[in-house]
This record gives C-alpha cells, sequence and structure tokens, in this order.
C-alpha cells in the first residue's frame, strides 16, 4: 500500500465528515488527520481533536472558541475560527485529499481553492459543481480525476466507468429511491410535516439532503453534477426511481452493454472509494446476501409530483445563474421549511418565483456567483406565501 494518506476533512461534524472518520479509525496506519471543521457543534470537534490529534481545527462559531478550547486536551491542535487561515489551509496545508463534507454553498470557496491549488479533492458537497461546476471542471482541465465524487451515484458511474472510454458512454441512469413521498396523493403534500419528511426510508443523513432527497431536488441536483463531473449533454443523463437503493445507478455503453454498481446502501463505501481512488481498499460493511430472493423496481420520475426536480433540470437547461439561484433558493426555502415558517409544497414555490427574478448574467466568475448567492438568499428569505 502506498504512504500515509493525509486527510483535511471540512464537516467532520456531519453525517458524512463522521462516517469519514470511521474509516480513518479503522485505517490508522494508512491514514491519518491534517485537519478538521465544524459549524457550531464544539462538542464533537472537542472530542474528534482529541482522538484524531490533527494539526489543525477550525470553528466557524468563534464565540464557542472558548468551549472549544477546554474540552480538547490535545493542546497540540492550533485552532482557528478565521475564515481566511481555513482558506490558507485548504490551498496551502500538508494534506494530500480534501474531503470537502460542507452543506450548502458554504462548500464552494473551499472546492475552489483546494482545485485552484491543485489540490486533489474528495467531493460530498454536491452544491460546489450545481453552483459552479464550469468553473471547477477548467479548475482541473489537466487532470480530472482530482474531483472525486463522494455521492454514492456518482462513485458508481465512475466505478463502471473505469477501464472505460469516454467515447464509449451512450447514458448514465442515476438511481433515486423516491424518498418518503414516492406514492404520496400530490394533493396531500400540503400536510406534510418536518418530522416525516425527515424519515427517509433508506439512507440517514444530514437534514438538508435528507429534505432534498424528499421533494427529489437532490435527484435536479445530482444530474446537474454528473452533467460537470462526466462532461455530459444533460440528454445522456436519466434518473429512474428505483426504491430499494441496491443499484447505486448505471451506465449504458455503445454496444447496448449497461454496467451498473451494486451493494446494500452504505455511504461509508462511496467515501472510502473517493479517499483512496484509484485504489480500492477492504472494507467491513454488511453485504448482499445473493442467495435470497431479491425484488430490483424501476419506475420514471414524475414531473408533477417532484416539481423541485423539474426545476433543477429546468435551471440548467437554461443556465448561466440559474443553477445558482435554485440552489440559494432550495437552501432558504428547506430552512425556512425545518423551522416550520413554510410548507413542504412552498418549498418548490420558493424555487420557482426564484428562478423567475433572474436577470442574465455576466460572465460566470466566483464573485458573481457569490453575489446571486446572496441576492437570491434575501429575496428568498422574504417572499411571503399564500398558504390558501
Ligand atoms: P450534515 O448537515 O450532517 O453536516 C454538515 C457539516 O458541515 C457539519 O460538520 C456542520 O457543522 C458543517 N457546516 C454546516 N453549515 C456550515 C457552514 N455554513 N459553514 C461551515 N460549516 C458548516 O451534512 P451531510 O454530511 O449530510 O452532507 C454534507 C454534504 O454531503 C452535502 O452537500 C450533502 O448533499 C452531501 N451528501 C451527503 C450524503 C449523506 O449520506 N449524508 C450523501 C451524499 C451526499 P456542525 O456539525 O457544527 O453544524
Ligand atoms: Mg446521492
Amino acid at each position: 500500500m502506498a504512504s500515509q494518506r493525509k486527510l483535511l476533512i471540512l464537516g467532520s461534524t456531519g453525517s458524512i465528515g463522521t462516517q469519514a472518520l470511521e474509516i480513518v479509525r479503522h485505517n490508522p496506519d494508512e491514514l491519518s488527520v491534517t485537519g478538521l471543521s465544524a459549524n457550531t457543534n464544539w462538542q464533537l470537534l472537542a472530542r474528534q481533536i482529541n482522538e484524531f490529534k490533527p494539526s489543525y481545527a477550525f470553528i466557524k462559531d468563534a464565540q464557542l472558541l472558548p468551549d472549544l478550547r477546554s474540552a480538547v486536551s490535545h493542546n497540540q491542535t492550533r485552532i482557528l475560527t478565521d475564515q481566511n487561515e481555513l482558506l490558507e489551509l485548504v490551498k496551502n496545508g500538508a494534506y494530500d485529499v480534501l474531503l470537502n463534507a460542507l452543506v450548502g454553498f458554504a462548500g464552494f470557496i473551499p472546492t475552489v481553492e483546494a482545485l485552484k491549488s491543485d489540490k486533489k479533492v474528495a467531493l460530498a458537497n454536491k452544491e460546489s459543481l450545481v453552483v459552479g461546476g464550469e468553473l471547477l471542471r477548467e479548475y482541473c482541465q489537466r487532470d480530472h480525476r482530482r474531483l472525486i465524487p463522494v455521492d454514492s451515484e456518482h462513485s458508481a458511474i465512475l466505478q463502471c466507468l473505469t477501464g472505460e472510454q469516454d467515447d464509449t458512454i451512450e447514458k448514465l441512469i442515476i438511481t433515486a429511491s423516491g424518498g418518503p413521498f414516492r406514492e404520496l396523493d400530490p394533493a396531500r403534500m400540503k400536510d406534510i410535516k418536518v418530522e416525516d419528511a425527515l424519515n427517509h426510508p433508506n439512507w440517514d443523513m444530514g437534514a438538508k439532503i435528507t429534505i432534498d432527497s424528499a421533494t427529489m431536488m437532490n435527484k435536479g441536483l445530482e444530474v446537474i453534477e454528473a452533467h460537470w463531473l462526466f462532461d455530459l449533454p444533460l440528454d445522456k443523463i436519466e434518473a429512474v426511481i428505483h426504491p430499494q437503493s441496491i443499484i447505486h445507478s448505471m451506465v449504458t455503453f455503445i454496444d447496448g452493454s449497461t454496467k451498473a454498481q451494486l451493494g446494500l446502501p452504505d455511504m461509508k463505501v462511496p467515501i472510502q472509494y473517493a479517499i483512496t481512488y484509484p485504489e480500492r481498499w477492504s472494507l467491513e460493511t454488511p453485504r448482499m446476501d445473493w442467495g435470497v430472493q431479491q425484488q430490483l423496481t424501476f419506475t420514471p420520475v414524475d414531473h408533477k409530483r417532484f416539481p423541485c426536480y423539474k426545476l433543477a433540470l429546468d435551471a440548467i437547461s437554461e443556465g448561466g445563474y440559474a443553477p445558482t439561484v435554485l440552489n440559494a433558493a432550495n437552501e432558504v426555502a428547506v430552512e425556512r421549511f425545518l423551522n416550520k415558517e413554510i410548507r413542504y409544497d412552498h418549498i418548490a414555490v420558493v424555487v420557482e418565483k426564484s428562478l423567475e427574478g433572474i436577470s442574465p448574467g455576466s460572465p460566470i466568475t466566483v464573485g458573481a456567483l457569490h453575489e446571486a448567492d446572496t441576492e437570491t438568499r434575501n429575496f428568498a428569505q422574504q417572499l411571503r406565501l399564500n398558504h390558501s
């Protein structure tokens, strides 16, 4: 095995971050941690610092610094709260792989800075590609293998593509569980409670992506993610509902042959693959029992039932700043729903209204994307909704 890989994990206290640290725990000779980061969860960050002894740790909420310090017993870790210092670490830190497990637009700039600095990025933060896919592709034009997906569908596609030529791809088929409301009468969508939407049938994830999975905005974001990651036009990317979440995605090639990647739903598989890529390491995780009768079913995505999915496809077709606006409006709408300020079916309304206000953009730059994000957030936050 190659020399020890050093990881910088942003969002280490989240669902992906904690699973990544489980992988580190199981591979102490092969993996180590250069840096960890959290938004507010200082208690868990302190435990992680004490266990993994990183050189750096970042807590976004500076007011929590005294609490964090008092709980840290390993005093060789330098604790940062200044965003610029964190970005400096991303650009010039002594690490091999950045695992970006931040949620939302907050993950975009770290991805930009790491790729511009020729670093390797294991990307869970799909919002980075939704917001600025075109720029990110440019940054790693010389070596696309520096940007490796953690998302299970994109990891499945990457695994199917290994050993294949790009010009032999006919279609990517991205599978979707369909979430908890796959069969719910659309008339009842307005009554959906936060607790119901947070109850995903197959995956245990952070709150934002769980709501995105229920609305299927997540699948729309994933189509955009695949478009940029694999450099394919939208008509070569299709999503299908596969409620069992056993096939994580598929690729059909020009000879009509289809390859798929299968397994029980467990994010540790794609997280580890992204960290070790192009190597594949062993992992103790429950295996499929192929001796037991299985049913794998597929249905198309119903655009009426899942308006957020359709809005995402429309946004990427429109291009320019539309996906940035879609993303920002969705982040705000999901937060407002989680805070019980708006109804579940209003998430799509907030996104739709935000996209209506979009003005044709100037050339795409990081600064202009930031501006579009901020403007949309203000609009979506203030939008009043009709409750009839
Ligand atoms: P979580 O909400 O569980 O974790 C998010 C992490 O980011 C936490 O460490 C959190 O810190 C930190 N964080 C949140 N907001 C900010 C901010 N504004 N600035 C800095 N840090 C912040 O999210 P997930 O792990 O579920 O998801 C992470 C990313 O991975 C998302 O883009 C998601 O779409 C993607 N993904 C997740 C999957 C999953 O199974 N969870 C599957 C596929 C993709 P704190 O704990 O202090 O709040
Ligand atoms: Mg996914």
